[in-house]
Parts: C-alpha cells; sequence; structure tokens
C-alpha cells in the first residue's frame, strides 16, 4: 500500500516509534529512523528492516529538540528517498515530580523533545508534502493529551500542545492531500514505561509485576498493555485511503482509560 512512499518516524531506535516503522516499512514504505542508541545495534536494525521488507531504511542520529538537526534530518529523507510523503512525530521523554519539585531545566527540556520537536519536524515535512499535494502527519500524543495525571506537569502540557498543533495543522492543509492526527495511545510496555513501573516498585517496596499491575489498574481498565504493533497498525490505518477525511482529531488507543 505505501510503496513509494517516504516515511520519517522520530524515535524510532525503541518502543512505539519502532513499531510504527515497521508496520509502515511492511507496506513498502522507505524508512528514515531516528532515535539514539548503540550505533553498532542501530546499523543492525537499519540492515534488517531492509532485508525483512525489502526497502529502503536510513537513520538520522538528529536531536529532534534542535531545529537545525531537524530540518538536515528532512533533507537527508529528500535526498535518499526523494521525498518526505509520511510524518509520524512520535520521540519523547517523561519526567515526573510535582511541580514544586519539577526542576525548570526539565520542563524545557519535556517541551522542547514533546512539543517543539513536532513543529520543527511540521515545518520541515511540509513544503514536501504540499509539493506531492499527498501528506500524512501523525502526532503519537498520548491518553496524557486528552486528560492529566498528578506528577507529569510538563508531559500533560507538551501532549496537550501537540493536540492543538495537530489540530492547526490539519485546518491549513483541509484543501490538500495531507492530513494532520494525532494517536493517544494509554500505556505501552515500553522502556519509557518500564522506568515508571520501577520507580513504582522501589517506592512502594512492592515486586515489578505488582507494580505492573498497579499503574494499569489507576488507569488503564483492560489491565492490559497496548502493544507498539497495534499503534503500527493505527498509523498505516491513518495513511490509507480510508482515512483522507480523517483530519485534525485524536485516536486513542488505551485501553478505556479516557472513556472514564
Ligand atoms: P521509548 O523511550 O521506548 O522511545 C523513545 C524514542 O525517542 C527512542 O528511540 C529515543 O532514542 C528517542 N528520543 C528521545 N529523545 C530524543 C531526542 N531528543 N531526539 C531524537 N530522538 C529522541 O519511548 P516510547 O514509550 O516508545 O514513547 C514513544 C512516544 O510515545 C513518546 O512520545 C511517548 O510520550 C508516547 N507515549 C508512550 C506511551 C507509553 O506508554 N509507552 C503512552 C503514550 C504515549
Amino acid at each position: 500500500m505505501l510503496k513509494g512512499k517516504a516515511a520519517i518516524v522520530t524515535g524510532s531506535t525503541s518502543g512505539i516509534g519502532l513499531g510504527i516503522a515497521r508496520a509502515l516499512a511492511a507496506q513498502g514504505a522507505d524508512v528514515l529512523l531516528n532515535g539514539f542508541g548503540e550505533p553498532a545495534q542501530i546499523k543492525a536494525l537499519v540492515a534488517e528492516l531492509a532485508a525483512q521488507y525489502q526497502v529502503r531504511v536510513v537513520h538520522n542520529g538528529a536531536d529532534i529538540s534542535a531545529p537545525d538537526q531537524v530540518a538536515a534530518m528532512a533533507a537527508q529523507c529528500v535526498s535518499e528517498f526523494g521525498a518526505v510523503d509520511i510524518l509520524v512525530n512520535n520521540a519523547g521523554i517523561q519526567h515526573t515530580a510535582t511541580v514544586e519539585e519539577f526542576p525548570a531545566e526539565k520542563w524545557e527540556q519535556v517541551i522542547a523533545i514533546n512539543l517543539s520537536s513536532n513543529f520543527y519536524a511540521c515545518k520541515a515535512a511540509l513544503p514536501h508534502m504540499r509539493r506531492r499535494d499527498w501528506g500524512r502527519i501523525i502526532n503519537v500524543a498520548s491518553a496524557h493529551g486528552l486528560v492529566a495525571s498528578a506528577t507529569k506537569s510538563a508531559y500533560v502540557a507538551a501532549k496537550h500542545g501537540v493536540v492543538g498543533l495537530t489540530k492547526v495543522i490539519a485546518l491549513e492543509t483541509a484543501r490538500t492531500g495531507i492530513t494532520c492526527n494525532a494517536i493517544c495511545p494509554g500505556f505501552v510496555l515500553t522502556p519509557l514505561v518500564q522506568k515508571q513501573i520501577d520507580d513504582l516498585a522501589a517506592r512502594e517496596g512492592i515486586s515489578e509485576s505488582e507494580a505492573r499491575m498497579k499503574l494499569l489498574g489507576d488507569k488503564q481498565p483492560s489491565l492490559e498493555f497496548a502493544t507498539p504493533e497495534q499503534i503500527g497498525g493505527l498509523a498505516v490505518f491513518l495513511c490509507s485511503a480510508s482515512a483522507d477525511q480523517i483530519r485534525g482529531t485524536t485516536l486513542s488507543i488505551d485501553g478505556g482509560w479516557t472513556a472514564q
């Protein structure tokens, strides 16, 4: 379905981004991976995806909180694949503390990586999408783009911001073949969430599996994690023609979290 399309997936060396990159590659898209990691592991990942899905795969190590690096990443996608058709703004970080205890520099970092990066990447990618009058921008927001939790001020503010930015871009592209939407996952068992499980277990003196169930029990009625594969499937659907008129909305994949 996506043969001949070029995709950038930020934060795709791990977790949800990697799940989305795999799903797009499985549909035939050429993929620019982005994110940090061991150079040897990243090299192996690039080779694995290219061989498994018979598509072109490259890696760009841009720090997506730096606008010039993001612009260079989009330029690399164009020079390697001839276009930027699909942009998945996925990279993100978490930091938890009450507002009084939240370090100002952590606030700035979470806003830069989780929100401003999406603006920089959209700004860099949109001219290329307009050139071909087709594009898909998929912002990986969160259930925390729709509702809040204590101790996550910067993350919740950034993800609500991502939902707002998604709506503006959808309006600015409404009469084009470009769509912009946000996916709002609940808990997905990735390194980002594993850290929260480990912190909870240490804080409350409980086992890892008890901490896992407590985390889910507090928020996610299904008591099951969403998976990177499921989120990849939703991203592929958003790239399909069936989704041509899905614009500026949020799609929850959260085990019922935000139905409460
Ligand atoms: P993860 O920690 O497994 O992966 C994060 C990725 O982002 C990694 O590839 C990392 O190298 C990259 N990254 C981090 N900072 C970066 C930077 N400055 N520049 C470039 N790349 C950077 O996390 P994940 O759980 O897969 O999260 C992915 C996205 O999904 C995030 O935006 C997160 O907020 C969102 N999300 C996650 C969950 C969850 O439960 N895991 C739920 C809702 C939303």
